[in-house]
Parts: C-alpha cells; sequence; structure tokens
C-alpha cells in the first residue's frame, strides 16, 4: 500500500470540514515520520512519554507534539518543555502537576478532558459529575498555566457502528455542555479529539474537530 496516497485521501477529506489531523506515531520509526513530514504534516502523536522524548530530540523543531496516552504524574515533567497538547488529561492531579510543570518552563500547555465513553471498563477517563467538580474546583481556577482547549473520548472498539456513533454523539453533547456551562467567552475551548483509523469519518460526521490516525497511515502495528 502507498501511505503517500493514503494521506493525500484523508487531509482531503478532512478538509472538507476543517478537521485537524494528528498523525500518530508510536512505535514507528523516524523515517516513517519524515516521510509524512515531507508531505506537509506536522502535528505527530505518542502516547509514550519516553518515546516522544526520543523522537521530539531528533526530529525537526517545529513538528507540534501530542501526547494522546495515559500520562503519569510523575512523568510530566519530561515533556513539558516542549509537549503542545496533552489530549489525556483524566484527574484534577494529574493537571496540577501539569500547570506546575509548564509553569517551570515558563509555558502554557494545551489541554484536552479526556471522557470516559466507551462501553469498557478499560478505557481511561472522566465521568460528567467527575469533569464538574474538576472545573468547578478552586484550584482549577487557579492555575495560570494550561489552557483547557476541549474534550477527547475513544469509543468501544466494536463493529457496532451505531453504537460508535452514539458515543461521539454523547461526546459532542458534553462538549456543548462544558462550553456552555465554563467556557462559554473562551474561544481556546473549541476541540472534540475524537475518531481514530477505524471510525473517523462516523466521528467527523459527529462533530469532530480532531481525529487521532494511526494505522491507516503508518500500516499497522506489529
Ligand atoms: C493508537 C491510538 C490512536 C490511533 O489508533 P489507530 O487505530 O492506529 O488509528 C488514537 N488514539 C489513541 C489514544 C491511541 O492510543
Amino acid at each position: 500500500m502507498d501511505y503517500g496516497l493514503m494521506y493525500d485521501k484523508i487531509q482531503n477529506e478532512l478538509q472538507t470540514t476543517n478537521t485537524t489531523l494528528v498523525a500518530v506515531s508510536k512505535t514507528k520509526p523516524n523515517e516513517a515520520i519524515m516521510n509524512l513530514y515531507a508531505q506537509g504534516q506536522r502535528i505527530f502523536g505518542e502516547n509514550r512519554v519516553q518515546e516522544l522524548v526520543e523522537k521530539c530530540e531528533a526530529l525537526p523543531k517545529d513538528i507540534e507534539w501530542h501526547l494522546i496516552g495515559h500520562l503519569q504524574t510523575n512523568k510530566v515533567k519530561y515533556i513539558a518543555p516542549f509537549v503542545q497538547m496533552i489530549h489525556s488529561v483524566d484527574s484534577l492531579k494529574l493537571l496540577k502537576e501539569i500547570n506546575k510543570q509548564a509553569a517551570k518552563n515558563e509555558r502554557t500547555i494545551d489541554c484536552l478532558l479526556q471522557m470516559h465513553i466507551a462501553d469498557e471498563m478499560t478505557k481511561f477517563g472522566m465521568n460528567e459529575s467527575e469533569v464538574i467538580d474538576l472545573l468547578n474546583s478552586t484550584e482549577f481556577k487557579n492555575m495560570q498555566n494550561i489552557r483547557i482547549a476541549g474534550v477527547m473520548g475513544m469509543a468501544t472498539f466494536t463493529d457496532d457502528k451505531s453504537q460508535v456513533r452514539n458515543e461521539f454523539r454523547q461526546l459532542t453533547s458534553i462538549f456543548n455542555q462544558l462550553k456552555r456551562d465554563f467556557f462559554a467567552d473562551d474561544v481556546a475551548f473549541r476541540e472534540i479529539s475524537m475518531g481514530m483509523s477505524g471510525d473517523y469519518q462516523i466521528a467527523v460526521e459527529e462533530g469532530s474537530t480532531m481525529v487521532r490516525i494511526g494505522s491507516l497511515l503508518f500500516g499497522t502495528r506489529t
């Protein structure tokens, strides 16, 4: 398969809806990233801190790195100097640490609130009452070095397309509710990160502004 052609095809599809592509390069070598870079891609997503740090050091400085996987509090310090967006914020404790490490680096880090929408116990994310508690907390209100840019979620891994669609719809509805109740005047709160290789078209139909695509662009992971 020619992944270069696949990249063009996906970018063309996404352009009509102004959807941002995060190319998920986890486990893939730097050469694979540079192939897409040569075609113009600048936003790449990784799910492991160490791999992200190594790739950032080795690759061009105008790449925007997104952390998309679960993040342990004690590892925030390694990515705080350069990470552009963290998609996987699932607790106040983690957000506090991101804010602290961002301040140390004199930066503001964009964060997405990861919501649990899947019908699976294994996937990370907050429920609606947890996210509301977080946003109402005094600690959150005092944070100066993070910017909440929206929400993120992963649908259940299933062939049932209507279930996937319902879960994405649920995430869009949570986004709208949070926008209304907490971020009405905040233009930074605008992203709905949802959709992967197997379900990104449904996600876009349901309001995704940012899709995270790996295997369709780079081949399946071994
Ligand atoms: C791996 C991963 C993706 C991309 O998955 P593909 O099915 O390869 O497109 C997207 N989001 C997260 C959080 C991931 O860990």
